[in-house]
Parts: C-alpha cells; structure tokens; sequence
C-alpha cells in the first residue's frame, strides 16, 4: 500500500522547506497523460511536471533505456567519454543547425553557462568593459543569483542582494527600448521567444528577425533561453526553428530528458571553442542515464510528431475558446505552450484551484492560465480536461 495523501502532505510539510506554495494534491503514479494519487483518483495532466514530462508516465520505450543505462552504467565523470551524452550532442546538433552542446542539470544553470559563454566570448575578443546582456522585461530565466537578476521583473530583485552586475532590460517587441539601453559595454541579449512564466507571451517575428541583425551588427551574441519552448513544446524541436533563425547560443532542459533532470546549451561553429578546458564543468552534465532517456525523446519527436503537437494545440485551443467560459478570454502561444487571459474579477490560482480539485491539474503563469500537457496526450484526454474545465467554470 502507498503512503496516504494525507500522510505524505504532513510529512512534507514538517520536513521539507517551504518554499513551494503547494496544491493539496499527492501524486503517485502515472499513465499516458493521466495521473493517480496514492487513493488512486484520477486527474487530467495539462501540466507535464512543468513542461518536462512530454513522453507522459510510464512511456514503455523511455522505461526501457532508462533501465538498461542504469544496470550497464549509471554514472560516469565528464573525465572519460561516454556514449550515450555523444550520441545526444550529434543528434541536437544534426537536427539544429548549432555545432556543439554543453550538457548541465538544470535551466538555471544552464543559463549561467550561456552568460559565461557570452561574456568570455566578448573578453577573448575585445578585452574588459564589455560583459552587460540586455534581456527583457517580463522574462524568466532561474533562480541562481545570475539568473535572477537576468530575469526582468522586479519581483525577483529582491532580499538576496547583492545581485550580479552587468544586465540591462528591454521592452519586448521593441527595437527602440532595446537601442534605448544599448551601448558599448554590451556583448549579448538574451530572451525566451515565449514567454512562459511571464505569461505564455509569443515574440513577434519581424522582431525577432531585426534583433538577430541588430545583434550580427555590433557582434552581441543572440542567447535564445529555451528551457521552457524547447524539445518540442511548441511543435517544432526547438521554438528558435519556428522564427527562422539559429541563435549564435542556446540553452535547454525541462523535457530534454523526458522526465530526468538534464539541461544544456547548443552553440554555433563561432563559440564553439570559447569555453575550454578548465572553464567551465558540471559534476553531473550528460549522466548516462538521463542522456539515454534524452535519445528516446529524440527519437519519439518525429517531423510528423511535432506536427502533431501544433495540431494538438491548435485543437486544445479552439475547444477552450468554444466554451465561452464567464472566466476566460482569449487563448495564446504555440503548439502545446498554451495560455489563456483570465477576465477581471477572476483570480487565476482560484480558478487553477478548483479545475484541480475537480481533476484537471493545471498551471498559471502572470495574471493567466497556461497549460502544458504532455506532447503525447491524446485527443480523449484533451477532451476530457476541456470537459472538466466546462463542469468546473461555466
Ligand atoms: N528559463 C526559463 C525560460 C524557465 O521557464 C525556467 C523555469 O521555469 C528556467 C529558466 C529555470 O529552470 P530551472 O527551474 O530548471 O532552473
């Protein structure tokens, strides 16, 4: 028998520091895009652990790898080579356009690696006195000190003080505030192409466009963060393929290894060698483990699998717009990146509340909702979270 709800709730909360704002909601286990609590209730994912879970719970042939890897060879210091991590490198970089990877944990750290890379990348170069990045306002981009401070929201800026020197924030959408706050000292501007916990907010193309010939002038490295877009989220391998562009670096994670902690970065043939030995490492990067869960990713997200995932969210958004919820207004973003304005009057974590009381797990990003399911979710399960989001809000 598992460990009651209840049971693991009070446990937590005597044991584990507060730092989450939690669901009353123990998981167990999971199938496809359903998931059970240990009392064996139902729920809809519209969440994948965060964007991470794309394959679902209990994908046959991501078990399998996961457990031949772990009985060959669990673990292997970045010393020696390895074969799954290599095998990873080559098929992100063949179906990319980038050179090389670096492999890390998570988004947060893999983040600091781009910004060591663009700062070394402008030092090897032009010396001292050039290491500012320009990110956006409204992004996310971790929780280290770094990170925190390279995210553009003031929120964030506070009680952990001092926080890094050397960024500078930008309106989205617009090349007059980025040019407002540019200048000699800058060496890269970093951005989610969606925005994700800002609120699921898509770039506008012809923007991204002029920023990467803004950047290709003044030789500031394009640092394209996507951690939340990337492997498919969006219904392409990596959002950046949707914009037209190949950013010079780029950093990924949540599904990357389907549901093990993995992240990295790709880079172009120009920073391929800017972090050299003794520069930069991570004790864990490319764990055999989690590189052979990330082949089965790879080998899952097909060209048609990806077009599945735009046609699954074109689909998921049309039936959420049908429902003229009181509560919902129009619905955004790309592929199974959804998110959906919450009309005044209503609270967004209320409304997360009471779907997820009554089944559907769901997330909330800015003042809306959004909604990540599964890229491997079927129609019936699409339908059945539409469902319970009509018995629950209409
Ligand atoms: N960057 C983006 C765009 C994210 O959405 C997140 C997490 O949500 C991060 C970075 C941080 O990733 P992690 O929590 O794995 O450190």
């Amino acid at each position: 028998m598992p460990m009651s709800s209840e049971k693991i709730k009070n446990l937590s909360q005597q044991y584990i520091m507060s730092t989450y704002g939690r669901f009353p909601v123990a998981i167990d286990h999971g199938e496809g895009a359903k998931l059970y609590d240990p009392e064996g209730r139902e729920y809809i994912d519209f969440t994948s652990g965060i964007g991470v879970s794309d394959l679902g719970y209990g994908y046959q042939p991501w078990v399998d790898a996961i457990t031949a890897q772990a009985k060959k060879l669990g673990h292997m210091s970045n010393l020696f080579y390895t074969e799954p991590g290599a095998r990873l490198a080559e098929m992100l970089c063949k179906r990319t356009g980038e050179s090389c990877v670096f492999f890390a944990n998570g988004g947060g750290e893999a983040n600091e690696g781009m910004i060591k890379l663009a700062r070394k990348y402008s030092y090897d170069k032009y010396g001292k006195g050039r290491a500012t990045i320009i990110t956006l306002n409204n992004s996310f981009h971790g929780r280290t000190i770094t990170t925190l401070t390279a995210t553009g929201q003031d929120a964030f800026h506070d009680f952990f003080f001092p926080f890094t020197e050397g960024f500078r924030y930008a309106d989205a959408d617009s090349m007059d505030s980025l040019n407002a706050v540019a200048g000699d000292d800058v060496c890269a501007v970093m951005v989610e192409l969606v925005q994700g916990e800002g609120g699921v907010l898509p770039l506008d193309k012809a923007y991204v466009k002029a920023l990467q010939e803004e950047c290709s002038k003044h030789d500031w490295l394009l640092l394209v963060d996507e951690v939340q877009t990337g492997v498919g989220r969006t219904g392409a391998l990596f959002a950046f393929q949707q914009y037209g562009i190949v950013p010079d670096v780029c950093s990924f994670a949540k599904g990357i290894a389907g549901g093990l902690p993995m992240s990295g970065i790709m880079a172009n043939e120009k920073c391929r060698n800017v972090l050299g030995p003794g520069t930069h490492a991570t004790t864990f990067g490319a764990n055999p483990v989690c590189a052979a869960a990330g082949l089965v990713v790879q080998e899952t997200l097909t060209e048609e699998f990806l077009q599945e995932v735009q046609k699954k969210g074109e689909y998921l958004r049309e039936q959420i717009e049908a429902l003229n919820l009181p509560c919902f207004g129009k619905t955004r973003g790309l592929g199974l990146m959804v998110g959906i304005e919450v009309k005044e009057g209503y609270k967004n974590s209320e409304l997360a509340g009471k779907l997820i009381e009554n089944g559907l797990l769901v997330l909330t990003a800015g003042p809306g909702m959004r909604l990540l399911p599964p890229l491997v979710i079927t129609k019936e399960e699409l339908d059945a979270g539409v469902a319970i989001m009509k018995r629950t809000l209409a």
